[in-house]
């Protein structure tokens, strides 16, 4: 993406400007402490060669500044007193400092503008991948919700242009919309839990939360759905307490029961458990259900995921995001949740808190 790929080179630039001027200022430093030392060195050693007579000379040999470094040499040289050839070296020996730091300078440059652009994209990717997934989020979400919108629009179109439209067609015609509508805020219900459970920044009030009595309240739920196709909703819950948000609780099991109830046959069972093992509280909803198979179970808990089997049966709603929210409510209390699943068998999910 070129957004990114221009961030990376400007945060690469950003990382270049700090190294180079903290090289550039060390190197400054130490060139000025290295000529320091040179001179005063250079001084010592001349003024120790001169005989004592000759010591007055000194003065005049050299234009030396406040800080006592020679700036020239003066008159005739006198023995012992360093000669030109002297200060030529120094001159010589600072050229080759002032080369080789800004040798070094530019090897650090080379070095920190490959580690910088490294770091860089290391740095970006992970907000590259985020705002993928988001972009991939809303055309996914507009998408599940142009879906019922269309139809509702098609089906208002059709009824307008009927010339006599009845009072009974106008009831069915409603009810049809109102199964859009109701479509469209069970959506809408799914979004609003995501931006509840994925969002980092929000923190849910923990408490003691009974898990059995938040599983009685998302069986409570279902058993609806569960009656209207006749499912057997079977309890085996224990009494375990556990530090938890509880309603998230309520949400997650009610995910876990409304797809039992929703991949059950026609007057199947499922089982919703809890119980302690160890130290560790175990939640799980088993069905009789379609199963899942093998290849579609890594997937299961994306977002917007739906297996072939449960897209192509009309009649199973669903819009891939239950199992997703299930998921994240899960991570939030630092647990885990794996499925166990046979195709025409059932499934069991089990969430280990
Ligand atoms: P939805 O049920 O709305 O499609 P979910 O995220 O809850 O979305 O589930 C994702 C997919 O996982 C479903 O489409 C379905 O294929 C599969 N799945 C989930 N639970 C079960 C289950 N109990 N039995 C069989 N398949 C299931």
């Amino acid at each position: 993406m070129r957004l990114f790929q221009s961030a990376r080179f400007k945060l690469t630039a950003w990382y270049l400007l700090m190294i180079m001027t903290i090289s550039l200022a060390f190197s400054a430093i130490l060139y000025y402490r290295i000529d320091a030392e040179l001179n005063r060195g250079l001084q010592m050693h001349s003024i120790r060669m001169l005989p004592p007579e000759q010591l007055q000379l000194y003065e005049q040999q050299f234009k030396v500044d406040e800080n006592g470094r020679i700036l020239e040499f003066r008159q005739q040289p006198v023995a012992g007193i360093p000669v030109q050839a002297d200060l030529m070296v120094l001159q010589e020996v600072k050229r080759r400092v002032l080369w080789l730091l800004l040798l070094v300078n530019l090897v650090i440059l080379w070095l920190s503008a490959g580690a910088g652009y490294f770091l860089a994209g290391k740095t970006l990717s992970p907000i590259e991948k985020m705002v993928d997934d988001q972009k991939r989020f809303i055309a996914d979400a507009s998408h599940e919700l142009r879906t019922p919108l269309t139809a509702l629009r098609s089906e208002i179109e059709v009824a307008l242009r009927e010339p006599k439209l009845g009072g009974k067609e106008a009831k069915e015609l409603l009810q049809s919309n109102l199964e859009e509508v109701d479509k469209m805020q069970s959506l809408t219900n799914y979004l609003l839990a995501m931006s509840k459970y994925e969002n980092d920044q929000v923190k849910l009030p923990v408490e003691k939360v009974n898990l059995a009595e938040a599983a009685r309240r998302a069986m409570e739920r279902v058993k609806h759905q569960a009656a209207a196709k006749k499912v057997t909703l079977v309890d085996e819950l224990q009494e375990v307490e556990t530090e938890a948000n509880g309603a998230a609780m309520v949400e997650l099991i009610t995910i876990l029961a409304d797809n039992a109830v929703k991949y059950s046959h026609e007057a199947g069972e499922v089982v919703v458990r809890v119980f302690k093992k160890k130290k560790t509280a175990i939640i799980e909803v088993q069905d009789q259900g379609i199963g899942i198979k093998a290849s579609d179970v890594p997937y299961i808990f994306n977002r917007f995921y739906r297996a072939d089997s449960s897209r192509s049966k009309k009649q199973i709603e669903g819009y891939g995001l239950g199992l997703s929210i299930a998921k994240s409510i899960v991570h939030m209390h630092g647990g885990s949740i794996h499925v166990e699943s046979e195709v025409g068998k059932g499934s069991l999910f089990r969430v280990k808190l």
